[in-house]
Parts: C-alpha cells; sequence; structure tokens
C-alpha cells in the first residue's frame, strides 16, 4: 500500500496545530530536498510559499476535518506547485497532508487559460480576459484608467463584398497596426466582429483620446489586404474609471454609449462618454474644421532649380499645425481631408494662397513658376476649372505661371468630365505635370492625348540612383528611358527628393530638366523662398 501510494504521493508530511513539523516521509525528504531529517524546517510555514500561507490557514481553519487546495512549497528554494490533500488525525493536535506534484498540470493548465482567454483570429485577449483585467485593475484601484470602445467603420461592407477570407486579412492588419500603437501598460482585446477595445492604464479620457487620435489616422490608411476601394474608419467611445462607471460592465456599457454618439457625429471620430448625451468630439475631422476656421493651415514653398542651379521656380506644399493634435504630415491629412468632404474647399484655398504668393514672387522674378498640388478629388466637382481661372485672376497673375500637378489617378477616375476640366484650362494656359510619376498606372497612350507639359519622376526612383545593388541599375535605365520617352513627346522632366550630389550628377547627365529636393532647399516659407530670390536677382545684376 506505502509502495504505491508512494508512487502518486510526492511528499507525506505531518505538522502540529501550531504548524511545527513532525513527521517529512522517506520519499518526501528527498522530494522536497532535505536530504536527511535534520534537515527539516521547524515550522511548515517554512515550507510553503508566504504568498500562500494565508490562503491554506483559511482553507485548514474552515474544513479541519478533511481539507484540500493547492499551493506552493519551496523545494531547494524554488516554488512547486503541489495539490495538498490533508485530514486531522484523531488525536485532534495534529495534520496528516500528502502532496502531490502538479507543475505540469498547471503549465497544461495554463495552455487551456490561455485558449480560453485568447480570441483565435488574431490572438488578442478576449472579453473574457479583458473582464478578468478590469476588474483587476478596479480591485487594486488603479486609477484614473480609461475603456476605449472600437467599432469600424464600413466593416461590413467589406466583409460582404469580398468576402470572409478578406474580412478576416483586414482584421488580422488591423490588430498590427493598433498593436503598433498601444503602450506597455494598456490592454488590447478584441470583442467580436469588428469591434475592439482598448484600455488604459493610467491616462483619463481626454488624455486618452489625444493618445488614440492616431488610431484614426491608422485605420484610415488604405488597406493592402483588401482591394483598394475598401476605405475603413473607426468609431472610437471612452468610459474613464472611475468618474464614467465603477464596474467593469457600467464602464463597457457607456463607452459603448459614446462609440454610438462618435458614429451618429459621422464617424471615423472619437466622443468621451457624458451623462447628458452631449459627448465632445475630438475626430480629426473636427479638428480640420477648427483648424480651417483658426487658420491652422498654411503653405510652405519647395524651391525647383534648373540644370544649371538657377531657381526658377516652387512647389506649394500644404502645412498643418493643428491645436489639439500637433504639427501632422500633408500624407496623413489629406486622405482624411479627401474621405471628409472638405478636399474642394482646402484646394480651393491653396490654390488662392499660391496664387497670391506668386504674385510676390514675380515682382523679384517675372517668370517665376508656381506649382500647385491637386486632388483628384477636386475635379469630382462642378466648377473646378472655373475655380481656377476665378484665383489666377483675382491675384492676377499669368496663367502660363501656373502649374497644377496631378495624379496618375486623377486621369483614372471620371475620364470625361477631367479631360474636360483639363482641356478647359489648358486654352487658358495653365500647365499639367503628372504628379509621382512611375508608381501608378503609367500609361504613356494619355500622356499624348492630354495636355500634360512636364512629369514629375517619383523621389523612390531618385532614392534608388545612389545605392549599389542590381535594382538601383535598372531603376537607373528606368529613369533613363522615361527621361527619353517623356522627351521624345516634348514633356519636361522634373526629379524630385533629390538629396545629394550623386543623385544630381546622374540626373544632369540623362538630361532632366528640372531638379528638387533636400540638396538644393527645402520646403519654406514664402518669405524665406522670397529672399532666395532676391539674393539670386543681386547676384545676377
Ligand atoms: P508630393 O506632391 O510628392 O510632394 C513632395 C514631397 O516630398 C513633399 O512632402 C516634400 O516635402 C518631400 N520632399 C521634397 N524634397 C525631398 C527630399 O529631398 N527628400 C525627401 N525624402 N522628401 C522630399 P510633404 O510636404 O510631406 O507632402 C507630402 C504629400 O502630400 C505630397 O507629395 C502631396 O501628395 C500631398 N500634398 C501636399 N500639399 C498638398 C496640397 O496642397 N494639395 C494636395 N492635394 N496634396 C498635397
Ligand atoms: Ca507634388
Ligand atoms: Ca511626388
Amino acid at each position: 500500500m506505502t509502495m504505491t501510494l508512494d508512487r502518486v504521493i510526492d511528499a507525506i508530511v505531518r505538522i502540529d496545530l501550531n504548524w511545527k513539523v513532525t513527521f517529512v516521509s522517506e520519499p518526501g525528504l528527498r522530494w522536497f530536498g532535505y536530504g536527511s531529517s535534520d534537515n527539516i524546517p521547524d515550522s511548515f510555514a517554512d515550507m510553503l510559499h508566504p504568498d500562500d500561507a494565508e490562503m491554506f490557514r483559511d482553507t485548514l481553519v474552515g474544513s479541519p476535518e478533511s481539507f484540500a487546495c493547492d499551493v506552493r512549497v519551496l523545494r531547494a528554494g524554488r516554488e512547486n506547485w503541489t495539490n495538498v490533500r490533508g485530514f486531522r488525525l484523531a488525536d485532534d493536535t495534529q495534520f496528516m497532508m500528502c502532496f502531490i506534484d502538479i507543475t505540469s498540470w498547471k503549465t497544461q493548465d495554463s495552455v487551456l487559460r490561455h485558449a480560453a482567454e485568447h480570441d483565435e483570429l488574431t490572438g488578442l485577449p478576449n472579453r473574457a480576459l479583458l473582464k478578468r483585467t478590469v476588474d483587476g485593475l478596479i480591485q487594486r484601484d488603479i486609477q484614473p484608467f480609461t475603456v476605449a470602445l472600437l467599432d469600424l467603420d464600413g466593416f461590413k461592407k467589406v466583409n460582404d463584398t469580398f468576402g470572409h477570407a478578406i474580412g478576416d486579412a483586414v482584421l488580422i492588419e488591423t490588430t498590427r497596426r493598433l498593436t503598433k500603437l498601444i503602450g506597455p501598460d494598456d490592454m488590447l482585446a478584441r470583442l467580436g466582429g469588428d469591434e475592439f477595445v482598448i484600455v488604459l492604464v493610467g491616462t483619463d479620457a481626454e488624455q486618452a483620446a489625444a493618445r488614440l487620435s492616431s488610431v484614426l489616422l491608422a485605420v484610415a490608411r488604405p488597406y493592402d489586404t483588401a482591394p483598394h476601394n475598401a476605405y475603413l474608419g473607426v468609431s472610437i467611445g471612452m468610459a474613464e474609471y472611475p468618474t464614467h462607471g465603477s464596474d467593469y460592465s457600467t464602464l463597457l456599457k457607456n463607452a459603448d454609449m459614446a462609440m454610438y454618439q462618435a458614429k451618429n457625429g459621422g464617424k471615423n471620430r472619437i466622443s468621451i462618454y457624458v451623462e447628458s448625451n452631449d459627448s465632445v468630439d475630438f475626430s480629426i475631422r473636427a479638428a480640420i474644421h477648427r483648424g480651417i476656421h483658426e487658420g491652422e493651415f498654411y503653405l510652405e514653398f519647395q524651391p525647383q532649380y534648373d540644370i544649371h542651379r538657377r531657381l526658377v521656380g516652387a512647389e506649394a506644399l500644404m502645412r498643418w499645425t493643428s491645436g489639439s493634435f500637433g504639427r501632422m504630415a500633408p500624407d496623413k491629412f489629406i486622405p482624411i481631408v479627401e474621405e471628409s468632404g472638405l478636399m474642394s474647399f482646402l484646394g480651393r484655398w491653396a490654390l488662392r494662397y499660391a496664387c497670391h504668393q506668386l504674385r510676390a514672387f514675380h515682382e523679384l522674378m517675372p517668370d517665376f513658376i508656381m506649382s500647385v498640388n491637386v486632388s483628384p478629388i477636386q475635379f469630382g466637382g462642378d466648377g473646378f476649372d472655373g475655380e481656377v481661372l476665378e484665383a489666377i485672376a483675382e491675384a492676377g497673375v499669368d496663367p502660363a505661371r501656373v502649374i497644377l500637378e496631378i495624379t496618375e489617378s486623377t486621369l483614372m477616375r471620371s475620364q470625361a468630365k477631367t479631360e474636360r476640366a483639363l482641356a478647359r484650362l489648358r486654352e487658358q494656359g495653365i500647365r499639367f505635370s503628372i504628379d509621382d510619376f512611375g508608381t501608378g498606372f503609367s500609361s504613356l497612350a494619355y500622356l499624348t492625348r492630354l495636355p500634360v507639359s512636364s512629369i514629375k519622376i517619383d523621389k523612390a526612383f531618385i532614392r534608388a540612383i545612389e545605392d549599389a545593388s542590381a535594382n538601383s541599375l535598372s531603376d537607373r535605365k528606368l529613369i533613363t528611358a522615361m527621361i527619353n520617352l517623356a522627351h521624345s513627346i516634348d514633356l519636361k522632366v522634373v526629379a524630385e527628393g533629390v538629396e545629394n550630389e550623386g543623385q544630381f550628377g546622374f540626373l544632369e547627365q540623362a538630361g532632366c530638366n528640372l531638379i528638387q529636393g533636400y540638396l538644393l532647399g527645402k520646403p519654406m516659407p514664402g518669405h524665406a523662398l522670397q529672399a532666395l530670390l532676391n539674393t539670386q536677382a543681386r547676384a545676377a545684376a
């Protein structure tokens, strides 16, 4: 009997009412690592993990006749999970306890537990772990913290149109983007469907709104995983502990209400829960509206040089320093401006601003050329050509000194309408340049058909000039070919993103006409460019 018992029971220990150890079985001495009975600790408390002592005492006091629990014991200084079963001996003054090593079960248990608490598709914590975590924060009275509920805008459409495989890929990609944005103390969980939760620890709702503005941008970026007409957004509702709720379900419910307010407010925005129902709008869209009112947008001008390094023109580039979000790159805010329906307005403003600036430049250099970027959206509206002509007339500049930079996607979109507008503007002397040339559909057919006067080779190609790889060789050949082709149909070539002399030398050799880039000049305020023009004019005189 003892033999078999010894096989399953790792140690038998007897203690008295004061926890004094009065016996340890032979296998137990080996298992605990005591060697001989001389090394047995006096008190059972010294054999137990200190964190489990209280629980063990409670168990024993609660049911002294026979008890069972999982505790950690110390073996040679290391902790070891055991299942202990004990009972009171007949003389009423001692307890006999059997220990079984359950470390391996515990590990397996944690694997099972991991599976039970994580989402299969994304690997993120699920609802169960979210609840356990939030309960834990509340129990430890960690405050403030904010529960942000995220619901993707437009996900259902992606799922319905492209199928579940694409839908899943979008969710995984969203997870990847969100994971990058959260801090080490925050938690990202998936509730199911297209709902996620971010718990921001030590952060009140307003701070959380500022931090999660980057989430709006991250989700608004196009998804490579889905066909490119898949445009997503995210509506975020927030509730803060303890102000907006003192338990998990209230916090989640209130975050959910705020999220619906974000949806109703026009989506792709952040709302914070308020009892009165009118949440504060923290969306980038609202910030853009405010920014337009408060004059937060302005233009910078990047000089363009001919191949003899003479300053001949500039590209107008939009800038935004937002009161709520700080300085934001146009690559980030322009897609949101486009999506929110404000592009026509902001584009018109940029055009007028650029034309007025051009007039000032003309006082120093009458043939100075201004390039202005035009979004495909602007061609979508009626009367774009009229607006351009109006801006030019208002500033009193020569239309022949204005170049509109359009992208290949502009030309692919609503062709008839766009072509009509281009033709009408061309009649008035305005010229067009194809921006980011080489990255889009690059069909030369439309270049011969449309009134385009130059192409702008994308900076990705220019970057490749200097590097020594085989790819770079083919990029160099491609640049040469693009330049020759363009020249063969009477188009000028502009290179952008020229950062060093090596690149400049190559482009000069290849016959490129205009150079733009950090090597010769970064984007700068209008008055700084005016000063440059002044210097050049004086040097020439
Ligand atoms: P883009 O039209 O291709 O503009 C050129 C971008 O390259 C600018 O970035 C410019 O600052 C940057 N750049 C210039 N030289 C160098 C260089 O040597 N090295 C490197 N690495 N970069 C250089 P920015 O100002 O951030 O603008 C980004 C994009 O935002 C623009 O790309 C354009 O697509 C868009 N954008 C800017 N302003 C406007 C605007 O008024 N309207 C519209 N629709 N789009 C705009
Ligand atoms: Ca451009
Ligand atoms: Ca470009």
